[in-house]
């Protein structure tokens, strides 16, 4: 297979940043080349050391290419009823959303949508995400058939809820573990595939379900654990109403076994020091929705805090109660509620959090989130003058250009995505424009 040369402006991350002149937490590239070869990066440094032999040279010059965007936390079966007119969580859940995930247990339906989401996720920029489907196993089938179809690294697992939903939307603890069992052994490290097992939250879940939980993540140690946590006031009250006999929110999950590493926990706003503390301690993450946060009106995210106490933090569009598939937008709307907080977040950490922060959220940092050797192509070229607003603010250093996509940037200024090497965006059907 012949390599492939893409020439452009190169930045990717080393480390997290601490502050905005911490010019050794990333490598930036003026005019700089990334070789591939076979969906991966076999080389990257100046363009004009490059080795070019008889390489395909893909001139992406004024534009910054980075490592593909990573949304750690998303619900791609709510992809049909983003920006449904809600109030808050618990209303939206039961209003809108168990409505809709209940099409998904007719047969087509799955298919239909996962190629209407993943044409979504290649438009914005995002090359990984980690989804809930629905309680149907189908759904799971559609969403890793796509993700197979495309040969991009997803993540994802069937929800499992028994309870406190309508009929046709709940498993049973036995039926959600079966079904769980086999959706893994059907997807997990099929292609790029990896599996999420899924208890949706607490209130839908009954003791059996997690328990069956708890065997699942103990089966399974390769698999990642993804689960809601402390969204929303209304939330807490009705889940400590069915864990008495836990200490608090956070300490439910805890007494079944199913916080470690690999444990995802969309929202965790309302924490108290006990629970900071056993994130900290079990290296969950803390997963931050802002767009979702602000539109169901659930909370500010407390970041410092947590990052002071040692918890690990990713970020997520939280689809459909986030308002946008874009992680431009996304971190706009980080920097808005860390403001409210009293809190900074930079433009360098923004883009950190949005590509290398995710990778290592995940533990996939030595596969995807930076533009290095051997990591895998997927790539996102992004035009900080897409549109007039963003030519007409004029400004002159690489912090002002990140603040600039980040604030005013949409799936617009996603001039081209990679996915293992193969152009993704300009390549659409369906949908695009
Ligand atoms: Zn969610």
């Amino acid at each position: 297979m012949t390599a492939k040369i893409l020439r452009g402006r190169v930045l990717s991350f080393l480390s997290e940043p601490q502050g905005l002149d911490d010019v050794s937490s990333f490598l930036y590239l003026e005019d700089g080349a990334i070789t591939i070869a076979d969906g991966k990066i076999v080389a990257v440094g100046d363009y004009a050391s490059a080795e070019l032999g008889d390489a395909e040279i893909v001139d992406h010059r004024p534009h910054l290419i980075l490592p593909g965007f990573i949304d750690l936390h998303l619900h791609y079966v709510q992809s049909q009823m983003i920006a449904a007119y809600a109030g808050s969580l618990l209303e939206w859940l039961n209003t809108y959303t168990f409505v809709e995930e209940q099409k998904f247990g007719q047969q087509g339906h799955a298919g239909a949508v996962s190629a209407d989401f993943y044409d979504e996720l290649i438009r914005n920029g995002t090359t990984t995400a980690v989804a809930y489907c629905s309680s149907h196993p189908r759904s799971v089938d559609a969403y890793f058939a796509e993700a197979e179809r495309r040969n991009m690294l997803m993540i994802g697992g069937k929800v499992m809820m028994d309870r406190n939903a309508p009929e046709a939307l709940c498993d049973t603890a036995q039926s959600g573990y079966d079904d769980t069992k086999i959706l893994i052994e059907r997807w997990h490290g099929r292609g790029r595939g990896l599996y999420a097992i899924s208890p949706r939250f607490a209130i839908t879940s009954t003791t059996a379900q997690l328990e069956a939980s708890r065997t699942l993540a103990a089966e399974h140690p390769e698999c990642y654990v993804q689960t809601h946590l402390s969204e929303n006031d209304a939330e807490i009250s009705f889940s400590m109403e069915l864990y008495p006999d836990s200490p608090d929110y956070t300490g439910i999950y805890e007494d079944y076994g199913l916080l470690g590493p690999r444990t995802l926990l969309g929202h965790s706003i309302h924490l108290n020091h006990r629970e900071t503390r056993v994130l900290a301690e079990t290296g969950a993450v803390a997963v931050f929705c802002p767009t979702s946060n602000l539109f169901l009106g659930s909370g500010l995210f407390d970041h410092d805090r947590l990052q002071q106490a040692g918890v690990r933090i990713g970020m997520a569009t939280d689809i459909g109660g986030g308002t946008s598939f874009s992680m431009l937008r996304t971190m706009d709307e980080a920097y808005k509620i860390l403001q409210l907080r009293k809190q900074r977040l930079t433009p360098l950490s923004s883009f950190y959090k949005m590509t290398l922060g995710n990778a290592r959220a995940l533990s996939l940092e030595g596969t995807i989130g930076t533009i290095a050797p051997g990591n895998a192509a997927d790539l996102v070229v992004l035009d900080s003058g897409a549109t007039p607003v963003m030519r007409l603010r004029q400004g002159s250093s690489l912090v002002d250009e990140l603040f600039l996509l980040q604030t005013l940037g949409d799936d617009r200024a996603i001039a081209e995505v990679y996915v293992a090497g193969a152009r993704a965006k300009s390549t659409l059907g369906g949908l695009a424009a």
